[in-house]
C-alpha cells in the first residue's frame, strides 16, 4: 500500500507506528516550547519602526552672472528688479547614492580665459573644492544631470566624466550630435568628457533612486532636452529645481521665455506642466538663477533635509 503524503506531515510506516504514542507527547511539549519562546524574544532588541532614510541637498555655489540688459530674457530691467543671477549647483545625498544636479560656471571663468559679451561672470570656487569639504570626491558622485548644456550649467562638468550621465535623449543628440552646432550656447568643450560616460538616455519623466524622492521630469523649450528635478525634502517638503524654464521671478509671473529659447511653444508648454507638476505635489518652486530667492537660502556649507 502507498502511504497517503500530506504536506507537512511524514508517512507512517508499520514499525513507526508502534512508538507513535510517546512521539506525539514529546512533540506536543517541544510545541509548547516553541510557542513559549516565540512569546519571549528573550532580550533581543525589538525592530524599530521603519523609518524614511534621510535625504539631503546642498546648494553649491557655482558662480554669479551680471547682466547689462535682461532684454534677451523677454522682460524689462524695472521687471527684473535688479540684473544680477546667481549660479547654484545641488548636491543631493539619497541613502542610495549621489547626485550632482548642474554644473556650473566655467573653469576658465577663474583664469579671466572665459568671458561673455553682456555679462559679467565670477567663479569663486569650484564644485570639487566644494566636494572635498565636505569630505567627497568626484569618484564618490554616482550620478551627474544637468538642466540643460548651457555654459552656465555644464561649465565643470568634464570634472565628473567617471559619474553615470542622465539626460534627455533630445538634449543628448543636440549636445554630443552632429546637429548640436544648431543650437544657441551648446559648448561642447565644457562637457566633451563625458561623451564616454555611462549615460541613461531619458525620454521624459525618469524616478533616479527608484523611491520617487528625487524625479527628473521633462520641461523642454530653453533647449530641446530642458528639464527640472523634483527632491521630496522631509523637513523642507517638496521642492522643484527650475533649470532654466524661469530666469527672473518676473518670468513666472509673466509667463514670458527668453527670446533665445530654442522653442517658444514648448516653452510655454512645459511652463504650464511644471505648473501643474507644483499644484499636485505640493512643492515649491526654487528658480535656480532668481537672486532674491538665492538670498534667502541657506548655502553650503548648510544643507536642507
Ligand atoms: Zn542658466
Amino acid at each position: 500500500m502507498t502511504p497517503t503524503i500530506v504536506p507537512g506531515s511524514q508517512p507512517t510506516s508499520p514499525s513507526r507506528r508502534h512508538h507513535r504514542g510517546p512521539l506525539l507527547a514529546v512533540l506536543a511539549v517541544l510545541s509548547t516550547m516553541l510557542v513559549a519562546c516565540a512569546e519571549r524574544p528573550q532580550g533581543l532588541p525589538e525592530e524599530p519602526p521603519a523609518e524614511p532614510a534621510p535625504l539631503r541637498l546642498s546648494i553649491l555655489h557655482c558662480g554669479e552672472l551680471v547682466l547689462a540688459d535682461p532684454a534677451p530674457f523677454n522682460i524689462t530691467t524695472e521687471e527684473a528688479g535688479r540684473l544680477d543671477m546667481v549660479v547654484p549647483c545641488y548636491l543631493i545625498e539619497h541613502p542610495d547614492g549621489t547626485l550632482l544636479w548642474d554644473l556650473g560656471l566655467p573653469f576658465g571663468v577663474q583664469t579671466g580665459e572665459y568671458k561673455m559679451q553682456g555679462a559679467e561672470l565670477r567663479l569663486e570656487r569650484t564644485v570639487e573644492e566644494q566636494l572635498a569639504e565636505r569630505g567627497l570626491t568626484p569618484a564618490d558622485i554616482d550620478y551627474v544631470a544637468m538642466s540643460h548644456l548651457h555654459f552656465d550649467h555644464c561649465g565643470q562638468a568634464n570634472a565628473f566624466a567617471g559619474s553615470h550621465h542622465l539626460i534627455q535623449r533630445a538634449e543628448h543628440s543636440a549636445g554630443f550630435g552632429e546637429d548640436g552646432a544648431a543650437v544657441a550656447f551648446f559648448e561642447r568643450q565644457h562637457y566633451e568628457a563625458l561623451a564616454d560616460s555611462e549615460t541613461t538616455l531619458l525620454d521624459g519623466r525618469h524616478d533616479v533612486f527608484g523611491d520617487g524622492r528625487v524625479v527628473i521630469h521633462p520641461a523642454p523649450g530653453h533647449t530641446p532636452g530642458h528639464q527640472v528635478l523634483f527632491v521630496d525634502l522631509e523637513e523642507t517638503g517638496p521642492v522643484v529645481l527650475s533649470g532654466d524654464l524661469y530666469h527672473f521671478a518676473a518670468n513666472r509671473e509673466l509667463q514670458r521665455a527668453p527670446v533665445f529659447n530654442f522653442d517658444q511653444e514648448q516653452t510655454i508648454a512645459s511652463m504650464q506642466a511644471v505648473e501643474q507638476l507644483l499644484a499636485d505635489t505640493g512643492a515649491e518652486l526654487w528658480i535656480q538663477h532668481d537672486a532674491g530667492q538665492a538670498e534667502e537660502r541657506r548655502w553650503f556649507p548648510d544643507s536642507y533635509r
